[in-house]
């Protein structure tokens, strides 16, 4: 069986992150996975990614992916590439994902598919779901040239377990000047959160101008808690200086696929949709009826938030 390369997406300190499951999962489709590890961490990281179908994995431990940014990374990959001749390289559809995925399609003059919802076995080769034009339309893609690289949002396939060997092979690796161009000079560690982290969290409660202030998003935060669930905000509330930037939704923020959106005071423009259409299901809440975010939801509360959220909150409260 054709070998499917996963590029393993960790933490600092050696966490394996949930997306990294879901490719694996995605990969079994396709072939047989082998997970691609970068720097340290790989003894603690390995039974995970063997639990969950790896294969293979193979280890790059060398201290360039940590010191320069995603270039070490692309030209891992592209060695890999021409030595395992793979049926397809998955990666994370993050934006550090899909920057290594265009440098690694660039670099074996590949096709690269992005935010991919879906991968799946065509008869052509892997065939990747799409959402385009702010998911208004679906488009199924398969690569006509080279590899496959497909960069699959958090979130979108389900990751289940599949035990396999997950056997690990050393990979020697030094980057290449050239890829040593763009060094990191600092790690900033951001301020911790005891919230999942926006892209990767099953359940994203979002907030919209409709809160009115920096202090009336805080009912948003406190839904999101009572949830267990990431905050994310509209562009509105971003530009009104109400909460930071890194919580945008949408076009121009971050795009979201969770199990469960919960869009609270938020219109549902075309831009902001564009950033959690994929959701599995979608809640809203908005006093205005004919708002088009009633469009996409499943399930819609017409209300003043203030009234309808603490609520939901004592409801969902009562049943912990
Ligand atoms: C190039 C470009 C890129 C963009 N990128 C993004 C992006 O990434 N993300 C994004 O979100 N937007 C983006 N936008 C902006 C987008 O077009 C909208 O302006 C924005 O999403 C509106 O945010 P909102 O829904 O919070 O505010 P509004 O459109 O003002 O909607 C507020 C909603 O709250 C409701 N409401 C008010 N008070 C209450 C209440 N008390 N209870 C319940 N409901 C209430 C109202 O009925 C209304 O529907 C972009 C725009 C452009 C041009």
């Amino acid at each position: 069986m054709a070998e499917v390369l996963v590029l393993a997406e960790h933490t600092a300190d050696g966490e394996v992150k949930k997306v990294t499951l879901e490719l694996l999962t995605a990969a079994r489709r396709l072939g047989e996975p082998s997970a691609v590890w970068t720097g340290p961490g790989a003894d603690a990281a390995q039974p995970r990614l063997a639990e969950y179908g790896a294969a293979k994995v193979y280890v790059a431990d060398s201290a360039d992916f940590a010191g320069y940014v995603v270039a070490p990374t692309a030209e891992l990959l592209a060695s890999l590439v021409a030595s395992a001749s793979p049926a397809a390289v998955l990666i994370a559809g993050t934006t550090e994902g899909k920057e290594v995925a265009g440098r690694l399609a660039v670099k074996t003059g590949s096709g690269v598919l992005t935010d991919a919802v879906d991968v799946t076995a065509g008869a052509d080769g892997p065939l990747a779901e799409q959402p385009n034009f702010g998911g208004a339309i679906t488009v199924h893609s398969t690569v006509k040239k080279g590899t496959p690289i497909i960069a699959v949002r958090p979130n979108s396939v389900a990751a289940e377990p599949s035990p396999a060997a997950g056997a690990v092979e050393a990979v020697a690796f030094t980057a290449s000047d050239a890829a040593k161009t763009a060094k990191v000079v600092e790690h900033v560690v951001a301020e911790a959160s005891a919230r999942p982290e926006l892209s990767e969290a099953s359940i994203v409660v979002s907030g919209g101008r409709g809160t009115g202030s920096a202090d009336g998003f805080g009912i948003i935060e406190q839904l999101a808690d009572s949830l267990g669930a990431a905050v994310g905000a509209s562009r509105a509330v971003v530009d009104a200086g109400w909460y930071p930037h890194a919580f945008q939704v949408g076009q121009t923020g971050k795009t979201v696929s969770p199990q469960l959106y919960v869009a609270v005071g938020i219109s549902g423009a075309i831009q902001h949709r564009a950033g959690m259409q994929t959701s599995k299901t979608i809640v809203a809440v908005n006093k205005d009826a004919e708002a088009p975010i009633f469009e996409i939801a499943d399930f819609g509360v017409v209300g003043d938030l203030f009234t309808v959220v603490p609520q939901l909150i004592e409801e969902i409260n009562k049943r912990k």
